[in-house]
């Protein structure tokens, strides 16, 4: 059985960025104390099972600081033989040289960071803490403290983007000694302050054209794209998100994270007081259907094989239109066919379903 991966939740966060309904909590000192030793125990609880990837996102999981974090990396090594690739997620203004050099001393050999946009508009908007001067010395921190595999999060079709202002920010990222970068398209979360103040957001075709763009300005830089919203540079991709896509096991714990292990999927709940009671994880079902093999699958570039001729048959048009490539009995999405995902993936779901 290939090793699992380990995804440990941290849900603090400084302040709440207008777009975000993620599971976050403000960044109290004893709460987070107590958090760590709840996650410690649920750590020693897996002991076993054997890892080789590691994943502390959030959330900021940069606030707990060196000390807890230092805990939770000796426990993870203790408890899950752990060997392999240790990313952190980190805001740009969660960092400082030290903390940076004490996280790659620590056995972190891979850090994301969260920064979104180079342009001071588009940050104060998303209610981001940091600067693009910040977020650029805080790469460049990372990199100077030993890091060589670095990762930034970039966000499309937000209010008033164009491709100028993307490119701009396009531009800023493949300057720094980055190793992979992650295009998320804005979604607007009912609830959120952003939602809220019903901002005028890019078209169909304009949001296709931010994306295609974002496509072929990071190939052309060196970040060949993997995964529908991810991009790396020969070697980088992120093996631990690759994970989830390919179907492999991976322990999720702490406040609203999710796991599979043993093909079975769980949850824990989106409530840190149950967490920290110890409370297990709500039971979500087996993994590992063709409906959800597809859905994962098709999302990475590599595409997918598949044993029945319908689906290939079928899909013909969508490859004449464009959208996907096929190669023997291979199906890949294009970047304009990851568009229409949604689309192409229930179109190929309905036609697996199909006998031959
Ligand atoms: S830092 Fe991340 S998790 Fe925290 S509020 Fe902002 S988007 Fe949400």
């Amino acid at each position: 059985m290939s090793k699992a991966g380990v995804y440990l939740h941290i849900p603090f966060c400084g302040r709440k960025c207008s777009y975000c309904d993620f599971y976050s909590l403000p960044a109290d000192q004893s709460q987070m104390e107590t958090y760590t030793a709840a996650l410690e125990r649920d750590i020693a609880r897996s002991h076993g099972i054997e890892a080789d990837t590691l994943y502390l996102g959030g959330g900021t999981p940069t606030l707990l600081g060196e000390r807890r974090l230092r805990r939770l990396m000796e426990a993870v090594k203790e408890h899950f033989s752990f060997a392999g690739e240790a990313t952190i997620e980190a805001n740009p203004e969660s960092v400082t040289p030290g903390l940076l050099s004490a996280l790659f001393d620590m056995g972190f050999n891979r850090i994301s960071f969260g920064v979104q946009s180079m342009r001071e508009e588009e940050l104060s908007l998303l209610r981001r803490r940091h600067t693009p001067q910040r977020a650029e010395q805080a790469i460049l921190a990372a990199y100077e403290a030993g890091f060589r595999n670095i990762s930034a999060d970039v966000m499309l079709a937000l209010p008033k983007q164009t491709k100028e202002t993307l490119g701009y920010t396009l531009s800023r990222f493949t300057a720094l000694p980055l190793t992979h970068i992650s295009a998320y398209l804005l979604q607007l979360e009912e609830g959120t302050p952003l939602a809220d103040s019903h901002p005028v957001l890019p078209d169909e075709d304009e949001t296709a054209a931010l994306y295609l763009m974002t496509v072929d300005t990071l190939q052309k830089a060196g970040f060949r794209q993997y995964e529908i919203s991810n991009f790396a540079k020969e070697g980088y991709p992120c093996r631990h998100n690759l994970k989830y896509w390919q179907g492999e096991p991976y322990v999720g714990l702490g406040a609203a994270a999710h796991g599979c292990i043993e093909n079975r999927r769980y949850a824990y709940p989106r409530d840190i007081k149950r967490y920290l009671t110890g409370a297990p994880p709500e039971d979500l079902g087996a993994a590992g259907g063709f409906e959800e093999t597809v859905m994962l699958r098709l999302r990475l570039t590599e595409g997918m094989a598949f044993q029945n001729s319908r689906v290939i048959a079928g899909m013909r048009p969508c490859e004449e239109a464009g959208l996907v490539v096929i190669e023997g009995n291979r199906l890949r999405l294009t970047p304009r066919g990851f568009l229409v995902s949604n689309l192409l993936i229930g179109r190929v779901v309905e036609l697996g379903g199909q006998k031959e």
